[in-house]
């Protein structure tokens, strides 16, 4: 028998989470962003889910093939656009649409030789100081691009650094505003927090964002982009990816036992313990300490000192009927509408859920469910 740990992705939810974001921007077309594989759930594992979206957005050409691979003739939009002028061959080949973010890339396509004319998007960098072009360098861009034949609709873009947090997007969109009200074309602003906390629980503080094609990457996962503020529950969205194994034993401890490497635990109490087959090698978080919370058999417990490689320690108290066999959810869905939002642990871990999907290992098996 193959060690009891697998992970599940729940099309149901996937679609359901699309749904949300539809909701809070209902006049705006979605990308379901599918970069880093899916946001560690696999690309080909969310298609069916995801595929209500407008669009697919990603960053690696190899992904980009993938969901063309699947028979996706709709938008696919190259989040980083081309890394070398070469990469335009393949946009061209498969209709990608690309970003473009800074002078090199123009110079390339004005090179490039292609019977289509390409899609863009321009990137503005607004202040978050990653990818974009000045606001003061975003005309004469966009004047150029516009002129090329190789272009055909150029996007304007750009992207938040704060939507999920106190400083919020006003500043941002004040310069995107200031440098590009009166040039035609859509836009593309939102992330998952700007479409979520834009939309259906809007903030009188906060201006309206102006997004053609919302960028809905950690929503349609059903984690929640601004935790702890605010929980996936409070969103309405609900867990895709489920990692769940079983207990492989159990034990008796007696006052001032310890639990672990480093004996980071002590039993201050007689008590017993669940040792469940999942640790840091199956992309559990190492750094989550004493207190994490597990379920088992859907009844909320806490780990005990420090994750291992391969296996991890869970305080059976709440759950006296627990033993070799019991269900344990690490986060997702469990047993009996349980439930346990892969932000908790990722809180306790000091991340985000973000890092925890994408870093789901390859040993774990995964399998699709309705
Ligand atoms: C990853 C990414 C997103 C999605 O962000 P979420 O916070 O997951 O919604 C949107 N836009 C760009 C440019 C990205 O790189």
């Amino acid at each position: 028998m193959p060690r009891p740990i697998e992970a599940l992705v729940h099309v149901e939810a996937l679609a359901h989470n699309l749904s949300r974001a539809r909701a809070a921007a209902p006049d705006a077309r979605v990308w379901a962003v599918v970069k880093a594989n899916a946001y560690g759930h696999g690309i080909e594992r969310v298609f069916e889910g995801l595929r209500g979206a407008d669009g697919f957005a990603l960053l690696d050409l190899a992904e980009a093939e993938r969901v063309r691979a699947l028979g996706w003739r709709g938008p696919v939009l190259l989040l980083e656009g081309c890394f070398e002028p070469r990469d335009l061959e393949l946009c061209s080949r498969l209709g990608l649409w690309h970003v473009v973010h800074a002078a090199h890339q123009i110079d390339w396509l004005a090179a490039h030789k292609t019977q289509q004319p390409h899609r863009v998007f321009l990137k503005m960098n607004s202040g978050m100081n990653r990818l974009g072009l000045q606001p003061s360098a975003f005309r004469a861009a966009w004047t150029r691009l516009n002129a090329l034949p190789q272009v055909d609709e150029i996007t304007l873009m750009t992207h938040f650094s704060d939507a999920d947090g106190p400083r919020g997007v006003a500043h941002q969109v004040a310069a995107f505003e200031a440098a590009t009200h009166d040039l035609p074309g859509e836009r593309s602003l939102s992330n998952s927090a700007a479409t979520l906390v834009g939309g259906d629980a809007p903030d009188p503080t906060r201006p309206a964002v102006r997004s053609d094609w919302v960028r809905a990457g950690i929503l349609s996962y059903g984690s929640a982009p601004d935790h702890p503020t605010r929980s996936a529950r409070d969103w309405g969205l609900h867990p895709a990816m489920t990692l769940r194994t079983r207990l492989i034993a159990t034990q008796d401890l007696a006052p001032g036992d310890t639990v672990g490497y480093g004996s980071t635990y002590t039993a201050t109490r007689p008590m017993r313990i669940g040792i469940a087959a999942c640790g840091y090698a199956d992309g559990y978080p190492r750094h989550c300490g004493s207190g994490t919370p597990v379920l088992v058999q859907g009844v909320r417990c806490a780990t005990v000192g420090r994750v291992s490689m391969d296996m991890l320690a869970v305080d059976l108290t709440p759950v006296p009927s627990a033993g070799v066999g019991s269900e344990v959810t690490l986060w997702g869905e469990g047993p009996e509408g349980a439930r346990l939002d892969i932000d908790e642990v990722a809180q306790a871990a000091g991340t985000i859920g973000y890092e925890l999907m994408c870093a789901l290992a390859a040993r774990v098996p995964v399998r699709v469910v309705p």
